[in-house]
């Protein structure tokens, strides 16, 4: 599967690791946290801004991510949650406070973000915070920044208020911890759920594009062509 022209898988380009899909988007991505997650500042050419999914924890996560933004002079306009999982929300608090933007997710995302304080210790964050959602969001909204505007597709399975944002013109998404490459998200965590997380995949991603790189919440970037002929988890057979 060719990787279309101009995007640079992040693994072949270790300084930055920023991601120039067209002149319109900027995506720079961080890895964050014990979990190893993947953290995306996301700009055009307006400088407005989305942080997805902030996974920064000490210190110097946080001046890394904050160092990128002040350096760019980006605006940051929206905290967005692909869904609640610690290792997706252990910056939520440091990000809104910093950049008093709106932090949104899907309603049904709610009782997971809610349940992070009590098991964050149990991993070692003893130093988490939680963050209100301000906004919550489903596939009826659009996710509008700078010239940008982002389509938002629901995609349970690995968390029940899973979300996935679809930028069409450009031809990115990211979607958290459903899809990741050659592999997928897991499904024995609490509301997680095999069969509706493979729905999920051939219903909501498999129809897109193939040429639609898909920006994993763990791992590197992919593209929809390239994990329907080799995602091993994802054979049609599965799809009950
Ligand atoms: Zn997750
Ligand atoms: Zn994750």
């Amino acid at each position: 599967m060719p990787i279309r022209e101009g995007f640079i898988k992040p693994e072949l380009y270790p300084f930055g690791k920023t991601l120039y899909l067209c002149p319109m988007l900027s995506i720079q991505t961080f890895t964050f946290n014990a979990f190893s997650e993947n953290t995306y500042v996301v700009s055009d050419e307006t400088h407005e801004a989305v942080i997805i999914d902030p996974g920064c924890y000490s210190r110097e996560e946080q001046k890394e991510l904050d160092s990128f933004i002040e350096e760019k002079g980006l605006k940051v306009k929206l905290i967005l949650n692909t869904h609640c999982h610690i290792d997706h929300v252990l910056g939520n608090n440091f990000v809104k406070e910093k950049y008093k933007a709106p932090l949104l997710l899907h309603k049904i995302e709610e009782a997971q973000l809610r349940a992070v304080k009590n098991y964050a210790p149990v991993y070692g964050f003893d130093g988490y915070r939680e963050a209100e959602a301000d906004q919550f969001i489903d596939e009826k909204d659009v996710i509008a920044f700078g010239n940008t505007k982002w389509k938002i597709l629901f995609l349970p399975g690995h968390s029940p208020g899973h979300v996935g944002f679809y930028d069409e013109k450009e031809k990115v998404i990211f979607s958290g911890d459903v899809l990741f490459e050659h592999s997928i998200g897991r499904t024995d965590l609490p509301g997680g759920n095999f069969d509706t997380l493979i729905r999920s995949i051939h219903q909501n991603l498999f129809t897109l594009p193939d040429d639609v790189v898909v920006c994993c919440g763990h791992g590197p970037s992919t593209t929809i062509g390239e994990e329907k002929i080799s995602n091993p988890f994802c054979a049609l057979s599965l799809l009950r």
